[in-house]
C-alpha cells in the first residue's frame, strides 16, 4: 500500500503576489500620471489649467495635442 503524502501546492506560481501587487501599483501609478500630465485639462483634478501649464514642455515632448 502507498505511503500517503500530504497535500501541497500542484505547482509555484511562476510571479510572487507581492511582486505582482507591486508591479499592478506602479502600472496604475503610472496610468494615472500619463492621465494627468495628457489628458486631465483640470476637468479631475480642479487645478483649472495649473497641471496643463506645469506640464506643458513634456505634452510636446510626448506629443500629445496641446495647441
Ligand atoms: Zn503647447
Amino acid at each position: 500500500m502507498p505511503k500517503a503524502t500530504t497535500a501541497g501546492p500542484l505547482s509555484t506560481p511562476a510571479v510572487s503576489p507581492r511582486l505582482l501587487a507591486t508591479a499592478l501599483g506602479v502600472v496604475t501609478l503610472m496610468l494615472l500620471l500619463t492621465y494627468l500630465v495628457a489628458f486631465d485639462q483640470g476637468a479631475v483634478s480642479q487645478s483649472g489649467m495649473f497641471l496643463h501649464e506645469l506640464m506643458h514642455d513634456g505634452r510636446h515632448l510626448l506629443g500629445v495635442p496641446c495647441h
